[in-house]
């Protein structure tokens, strides 16, 4: 063991949702431990943010604006981000929504609720992982981390499309990693509750946000700097033995 395995030089990672939240942290958090970092999502100002973020600490960036649901933007996220930073070694599947339409008992959910909220957190994440699917192979270590979430383990109510979509990353995450060792590992990490916009409502609803942390042992909301670490962890040769797996980040909220 030493310190050296979770040292990310010579590493250039694409981060998809990279412009806040929880993306922002893990985009920061590698480009921490010393990789190159691509920061991705629809927002440009998010992105030149993160970029510069990424650069302040010594790492190189690119400005890449991508929406996880087109496909040719997909493809020139990665092809661009070969040509200037020299490869793609890992590709960090975290762009997701939980929208409006989407969420409520089944007979009350819109009928783009379902198709909207699987085109971004489940078909996105296969959009990206197939147009890195060469770097990867290329490359010496390929790596992926999906995104999921708690809602990927168990069911939530009022949250179908979010909880169909998380429980299908985790199931790909199994079966990509399957096709693609020895030579990519493919594992998922699964946040609890985080504090991000994702979870504002959550947390201004008094009673939900207390049914939320009397199931949570540790008693409150992570920071996304909390779920960076364990990203690192995953994308290093500290976790050279580890694919197909789902590393859960919940404060013990599924331990119940
Ligand atoms: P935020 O809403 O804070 O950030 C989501 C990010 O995804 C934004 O950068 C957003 O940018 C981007 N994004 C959304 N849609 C697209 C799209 N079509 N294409 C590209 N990027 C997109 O959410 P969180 O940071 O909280 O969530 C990040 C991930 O973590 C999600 O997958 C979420 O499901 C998961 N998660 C979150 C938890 C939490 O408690 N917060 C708990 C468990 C899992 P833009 O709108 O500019 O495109």
């Amino acid at each position: 063991m030493s310190t050296d395995q979770f040292n990310l030089s010579n590493k250039t990672a694409v981060v998809t949702g990279g412009g806040r939240g929880i993306g922002r942290a893990i985009a920061e958090g590698l480009a921490i431990a010393g990789a190159d970092v691509v920061p991705t999502a629809r927002t440009r100002e998010d992105v030149e943010a993160a970029a510069s973020a990424v650069r302040s600490h010594g790492s190189k960036s690119l400005e890449i604006t991508t929406d996880v649901t087109i496909q040719d933007e997909v493809e020139s996220l990665i092809e661009e981000t070969a040509a200037e930073l020299g490869g793609v070694d890992v590709v960090v599947n975290n762009a997701g929504i939980n929208p409006d339409p989407a969420l409520g008992p089944p007979e009350s959910i819109q009928s783009d609720g379902l198709e909207v909220t699987l085109d971004v957190n489940l078909k996105g994440a296969f959009r990206c992982a197939q147009a890195a699917a060469k770097e990867l192979h290329e490359t010496d270590g390929g790596n992926v981390i999906n995104v999921a979430s708690v809602g990927g383990l168990v069911g939530l109510p009022r949250q179908h499309p979010y909880v169909a979509s998380k429980h299908g990353l985790v199931g790909m995450t199994k079966s990509m990693s399957l096709d693609w060792a020895p030579d990519v590992r493919v594992n998922a990490l699964v946040p609890g509750y985080v504090r991000t916009d994702l979870t504002d409502d959550l947390r201004e609803d008094d009673d939900l946000r207390r049914s939320i942390l009397d199931r949570t042992p540790l008693d409150r909301f992570a920071d996304p700097e909390e779920i960076a670490g364990p990203a690192v962890f995953l994308a290093s040769d500290a976790a050279s033995y580890v694919t197909g797996s789902s590393l859960v980040v919940d404060g013990g909220w599924t331990a119940r």
